[in-house]
């Protein structure tokens, strides 16, 4: 998957693309050496600017309707994700005063050529041509803000991260500095490609691993999953419940030996705010940097932990110890899922392809 509005052009101001269309219309009236009379050369230049005009600027907004895909229709994560950087209302209302535009500029320009090519007098041809570069200006003034709109909008939209939404995927949660980076380094073999992301300034990585065929997306959440749910405000949460619609398993890391700077009461407090909020998700909880942890600190979040009917998993994101098992964790805990979707939509052809004889 691409970011949806990766192709959405730049979107010029209203006077920016009435300068461009004037401009193209002067150029190609002044490159035309027509034939004929006064009449026939009069009309014969003014057609063209008017046909100029209405080709470059219903071109230029076309373009921008066919490249922006309309919100609703996107998948359910990109969805909210637009939700917490534009308005779709907004978004959509603008799209269609863009439309609405090139509809009334093809309208004038065709009630314009009709009367240029009626009219016999040279200087009313030019009349009703400078009357229709008024009322084609008016139309894209009229739509000013829209414009303006929209190019706001692109500017934070082309930054949507690329992420597989068909792929399983496994979202890594904890404290800064617990080791989420070096998992995700140590489990998928790629080097990770860093996705930009709503409210974070990091971006997210985001790496894959392939099992038995199957392929695994790994994301690294800096700057989200790191920091309780109820210091971040509206708009930073729904960006960060959108990772919902992406990840299939959390993997959520202690770090024992606290080297991270957290203490583990505070691990601990993260983890139970993370695991109400996404508490509909699989967790695999890990205890991260066993190579240098007490045992004893070790011994008191795995009870922790058991405590919530998990298991806890000993690992070394550094020197690889436990990560095999964390795998087959993650294959074991995914696959029935992704089995299961592949059955649901095999069953809903079906039906379909039943209904249809
Ligand atoms: P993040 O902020 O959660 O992504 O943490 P990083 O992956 O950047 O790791 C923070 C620090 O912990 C780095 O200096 C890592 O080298 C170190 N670290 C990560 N995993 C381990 C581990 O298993 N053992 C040890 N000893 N250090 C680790």
């Amino acid at each position: 998957m691409k970011n949806p509005f990766e192709k959405m052009p730049t979107v010029l101001t209203a006077d920016e693309l009435i300068d461009k269309a004037f401009r193209r219309a002067e150029k190609a009236a002044s490159a035309l050496t027509p034939k004929g009379g006064p009449r026939a050369k009069a009309r014969e230049r003014e057609e063209l600017r008017v046909r100029t005009v209405s080709n470059v600027v219903r071109d230029n907004l076309r373009k921008l309707l066919d490249r922006t895909p309309g919100v609703s229709e996107l998948p359910e994560f990109y969805r909210e994700l637009v939700d917490t950087l534009v308005d779709r209302d907004q978004f959509h209302r603008s799209l269609g005063r863009v439309n609405w535009a090139i509809k009334t500029i093809r309208e004038l320009e065709k009630r314009h050529v009709e009367k240029i090519r009626y009219l016999r007098d040279p200087a009313e041809i030019a009349k009703v041509r400078r009357s229709f570069y008024g009322r084609v200006a008016d139309v894209i003034k009229s739509i000013a803000d829209d414009l303006e709109y929209l190019n706001q909008a692109r500017n934070v939209l082309k930054d949507l991260p690329v992420v597989d939404l068909e792929l399983p995927t496994v979202v890594i949660a904890g404290h800064p500095n617990v080791g989420k980076s070096t998992l995700l380094r140590a489990l998928t073999n790629a080097k990770p490609e860093v996705a930009s992301y709503p409210f974070t300034t990091k971006g997210i990585n985001v790496g894959q691993f392939e099992e038995h065929h199957l392929k695994y997306q790994v994301i690294d959440t800096p700057g989200l999953l790191d920091r309780p749910l109820s210091e971040r405000n509206e708009v930073e949460r729904q960006a960060i419940l959108a990772l919902k619609h992406l990840g299939k398993v959390i993997v959520y890391i202690f770090d024992p030996s606290e080297y991270c700077g957290y203490p583990i009461e505070e691990q601990i407090h993260l983890f139970e705010e993370i695991h109400r909020e996404f508490g509909e998700f699989p967790f695999i909880v890990v205890l991260n940097k066993v190579d240098i942890a007490d045992e004893e600190k070790i011994k008191a979040i795995e009870e922790f932990v058991m405590a919530k009917g998990l298991e806890p998993l000993r690992i070394s994101a550094l020197n690889g110890e436990g990560l095999d098992e964390l795998k087959r964790r993650v294959v074991e805990l995914v696959k029935p899922m992704v089995e299961e979707q592949a059955r649901k939509i095999m069953e809903r052809e079906l039906r379909k392809y039943r209904e249809e004889e």
